[in-house]
C-alpha cells in the first residue's frame, strides 16, 4: 500500500484536500480518513494529479522519439507524462519517416499508448519546414500503416488535398485509428469524418483575408463551432502559439471538455528562465520544448480556469478520445494508479505509475 497524504487532489470536478491510498497498483480510496499500513508519500499540500496524457509529442531530452525514443520517453515520464503518443513528423522523408514508426512500434512501454502520424500528408502552406510534405498516395499511406502494426492511433493529413476522401475511406476500415486535420485551411465540409483537430490555430488558414471590413470564419471557427470535435492546443508560457485572450475564447466556445493540451514538445529542457519555444534551423517556430503538465500550468495563468479544468484537458479528455478512460485519466477509485505531485509552476515532486513511485 502506497499513501499519499495531505494532498490537494484534483479530482474531475475540483479539488479535495485529503489522502489518497493506493492497493494492487490502483487507487483504492480518497479520504480524510488516516491509514496507517504502508509507505507513505507527504504531498505538503501541493497538487496531487492524475498521470498526464500527452498525445502529440515528437520527442525529449535532447532527443526525438524517432531517433531515440527511450530517452524521449524518459525526459517526459520524470514531469508526470505517464501516457503518451510518439509523434512522427511530416517533416522526414519517406524512409526516415518508416524508420521512425519502426522505432515506436518497438517501444515497450506502459505509458506508451501507440503512435500519432502528424503527416506526411500535409498542405505545404501550412506548418514550417514543409518541404518533405508528400501528396496522398495509397501505397504510401499503406506501407506507413503496416509498419504501425495496429499502434497508429492518431492520423493527422488535410483535408484538403487531392484523394482526401479517400484516405478517410481507408481510415475509417481502421477504427483504432482517429483521423485528425491538421496543417489545413480547410472549409467545415472537409472537416466532416475527422474527429480531432492538430494545434488549433498553429498551422491553420487562411493565410489571407479577403476583405478588411468583415471578420471572415476559416478552418478554425469550423472548429469552433462544430460540437462533435476534439481540439489540441498549445498553450505555452508566453502565449506565443496561441495568445491568452484567443485560448479564453476557445474555452468559452468549446467547454472543458472537447480541448486536449499538447506539448508539441520537439525536446525538452531543465531551465525555462529563456522560454518553451523551440525553432527549426530555417528560424521557424516549430513546436515546443515543454513537457504537458507546464501546458496545464500555463493554461491557468492565461485563462483563469480552474486547476481541475486544465488538468483534465491533458489527462480525461485525451483518455476519452483513445477510449481509454476506464482504466487512466482520472483519480478516481479503481483506476490504475498513476499519479503526479507537483507544484502550481509545475515543479514535480513525485511521479507513481501503476501504484510505484518512478525513479
Ligand atoms: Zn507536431
Amino acid at each position: 500500500m502506497l499513501n499519499v497524504i495531505n494532498g490537494r487532489i484534483v479530482t474531475e470536478t475540483g479539488i479535495i484536500e485529503g489522502n489518497l491510498y493506493i492497493k494492487n497498483e490502483r487507487i483504492h480510496s480518497i479520504t480524510s480518513d488516516k491509514i496507517f499500513e504502508g509507505d507513505v508519500i507527504d504531498a505538503k499540500n501541493q497538487l496531487v494529479t492524475p498521470g498526464f496524457i500527452d498525445i502529440h509529442c515528437h520527442g525529449g531530452g535532447g532527443q526525438l522519439f524517432s531517433h531515440d525514443p527511450e530517452t524521449a520517453l524518459k525526459a517526459h515520464k520524470k514531469r508526470g507524462t505517464l501516457g503518451i503518443l510518439p509523434t512522427i513528423g511530416y517533416n522526414m522523408p519517406k524512409e526516415v519517416f518508416l524508420e521512425g514508426v519502426k522505432k515506436c512500434v518497438l517501444l515497450n512501454d506502459a505509458a506508451v499508448l501507440g503512435i500519432n502520424c502528424e503527416g506526411p500528408f500535409i498542405n505545404k502552406e501550412y506548418g514550417a519546414d514543409t518541404r518533405n510534405v508528400r501528396k496522398i498516395e495509397e501505397e504510401e499511406y499503406e506501407a506507413i500503416y503496416d509498419e504501425g502494426k495496429g499502434r497508429i492511433r492518431i492520423w493527422t493529413f488535410s483535408p484538403e488535398l487531392e484523394n482526401a476522401e479517400l484516405f478517410k475511406d481507408f481510415l475509417e476500415t481502421k477504427k483504432e485509428i482517429i483521423p485528425c486535420a491538421g496543417h489545413t485551411g480547410c472549409n467545415r465540409e472537409q472537416l466532416k469524418r475527422t474527429k480531432l483537430v492538430c494545434h488549433l490555430y498553429d498551422g491553420m488558414g487562411p493565410k489571407e483575408r479577403a476583405c478588411r471590413d468583415i471578420h471572415e470564419t476559416g478552418t478554425a471557427e469550423a472548429v469552433l463551432s462544430d460540437e462533435n470535435l476534439y481540439a489540441e492546443l498549445i498553450a505555452d508560457c508566453k502565449g506565443v502559439h496561441v495568445s491568452d485572450l484567443l485560448l479564453k475564447v476557445t474555452c468559452r466556445a468549446m467547454g472543458e471538455d472537447k480541448i486536449i493540451l499538447i506539448s508539441d514538445a520537439i525536446s525538452t529542457k531543465e531551465d525555462y528562465s529563456d522560454g518553451d519555444l523551440n525553432y527549426n534551423e530555417l528560424g521557424q517556430l516549430s513546436g515546443s520544448l515543454m513537457t504537458v503538465n507546464l501546458a496545464v500550468c500555463n493554461m491557468v495563468k492565461h485563462t483563469g480556469i480552474k486547476w481541475h479544468q486544465a488538468v483534465k484537458m491533458a489527462t480525461l479528455n485525451p483518455a476519452v478520445l483513445l477510449g481509454l478512460d476506464r482504466e487512466i485519466g482520472s483519480l478516481v477509485v479503481g483506476k490504475k494508479a498513476n499519479v503526479v505531485i507537483m507544484s502550481e509552476e509545475g515543479n514535480v515532486y513525485h511521479v507513481i505509475e501503476n501504484g510505484r513511485i518512478y525513479q
